[in-house]
C-alpha cells in the first residue's frame, strides 16, 4: 500500500510554501500551499505550521498516517539538529531557528529539514531524472543558485552546511559584486534576478529575464549579448563542477534552465570550453523540467533520507 510508507513533504519558498502528502513511489498523494509571508512579515513559521497541520488532517481522514516530515528552506542549513543559519535572505525570520524539533515537538513526527536544493536534488535522486545515479549535482537556477551534491550515495553538506553552495563558486575574481559579499560569483550572471537587473540596465528599460531570453531568440542584439554572456558564464561554473566533482549526472532545474533549453548546445560547449575533455565525456548534462510536486516530493525525499540515515547510524 502507498499509503503505508507516506511522508509530508514541504518547500519553504521566499514567496510560495507547498506542502505535500507523498507515497512511497514519489506520487503526491494531496497538495496544499500559501504565501509564505501571507500573515505579514515574519509569518513563514505560522504559515508552515498550519499547513503541516492541514495536511496531516486530511491524510488521517483518508486512514493514512505520515511516518516523517521533511522541509526544505532557502538557507543553509545545520541538518543534524534541523536548525536554520543565518543566511536566511528570502525568510530572514527563520534564522536561527530550530524548525526540527519545533515541527516536531508540534507534531509528534519525526521532523527533518535541510537547504531547499539539497532536498530537490534528493527528490531527483530518489523519485525523477537521477535515479539510480552513483554521484549527481542538480544546479538549481531560479530567482537565485543553488546547488545539491550526491556523491557515492551520500548527500554532501559540508562541515558548516554549505555543501553545495555551487551559486556562489566566483568565476571571475574581478567581477560583479554579489549578496554574499563576494565577487564574481556564478550567481551574479546567470540568476534570473541578475539577468533581468543586467538586461533592463543594458536596454534602458525594465526587463525580466524571459524577456531578455525571448528579445534574443528573435535577434535583439544587445539581449543576444547579454545571453551569450550568460552562457559562457554558466559554462564556466559547470567546468567547476564537471572538472572538480566529475559527477555520473549534472541537471540543470530551475526557470532560467527552462529558458536555456534551445541553447543547451551552446552552454555544453561552453563548458567543454573549460573543462576537461574525459570528464565532460563522462558526466551527462540534462535540462530538466521541474512540475507543481518537485518541491514537496524533494522534502520527502530527504525525510526517507534522513530516516534511513539515522536509523544506519545507530545499527
Ligand atoms: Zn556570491
Amino acid at each position: 500500500m502507498t499509503g503505508t510508507r507516506a511522508v509530508i513533504g514541504v518547500d519553504v519558498g521566499g514567496t510560495t510554501t507547498a506542502a505535500g502528502l507523498v507515497g512511497a513511489d514519489g506520487g503526491v498523494l494531496a497538495h496544499l500551499q500559501a504565501a509564505t509571508h501571507g500573515r505579514g512579515p515574519g509569518g513563514a513559521l505560522a504559515t508552515l505550521l498550519d499547513l503541516i497541520e492541514r495536511l496531516a488532517t486530511l491524510a488521517k481522514g483518508r486512514g493514512i498516517e505520515p511516518r516523517a516530515i521533511g522541509i526544505g528552506v532557502p538557507a543553509t542549513v545545520d541538518a543534524e539538529t534541523g536548525t536554520i543559519g543565518a543566511d536566511a535572505h528570502y525568510v530572514p525570520e527563520l534564522a536561527h531557528v530550530p524548525l526540527g524539533a519545533t515541527v516536531n515537538r508540534r507534531m509528534g513526527l519525526p521532523a527533518f529539514v535541510d537547504n531547499d536544493v539539497n532536498a530537490l536534488a534528493l527528490g531527483e535522486w530518489m523519485f525523477g531524472a537521477g535515479r539510480g545515479a552513483a554521484s549527481l549535482v542538480l544546479l538549481a537556477l531560479g530567482t537565485g543558485v543553488g546547488g545539491g551534491i550526491i556523491l557515492e550515495g551520500r548527500l554532501v553538506r559540508g562541515r558548516g552546511g554549505y555543501g553545495g553552495e555551487l551559486g556562489h563558486v566566483p568565476i571571475d575574481f574581478d567581477g560583479r559584486p554579489c549578496i554574499c559579499g563576494g565577487r564574481g560569483c556564478l550567481k551574479t550572471y546567470v540568476s534570473g534576478t541578475d539577468i533581468a537587473l543586467e538586461g533592463s540596465r543594458r536596454l534602458g528599460r525594465m526587463a525580466t529575464a524571459p524577456e531578455v531570453f525571448r528579445l534574443a531568440a528573435a535577434g535583439d542584439a544587445v539581449a543576444e549579448a547579454l545571453v551569450a554572456e550568460v552562457c559562457e558564464a554558466l559554462g564556466a561554473g559547470l567546468a567547476v563542477i564537471v572538472n572538480g566533482l566529475n559527477p555520473e549526472r549534472l541537471l540543470l532545474a530551475g526557470g532560467v534552465a527552462e529558458s536555456l533549453r534551445p541553447l543547451e548546445a551552446l552552454i555544453r560547449a561552453a563548458c567543454a570550453g573549460h573543462a576537461f575533455a574525459g570528464a565532460c565525456a563522462t558526466t551527462a548534462l540534462e535540462i530538466i523540467s521541474l512540475d507543481k510536486g518537485s518541491a514537496v516530493r524533494g522534502g520527502a525525499a530527504l525525510a526517507h533520507y534522513e530516516t534511513r540515515r539515522r536509523e544506519g547510524a545507530t545499527v
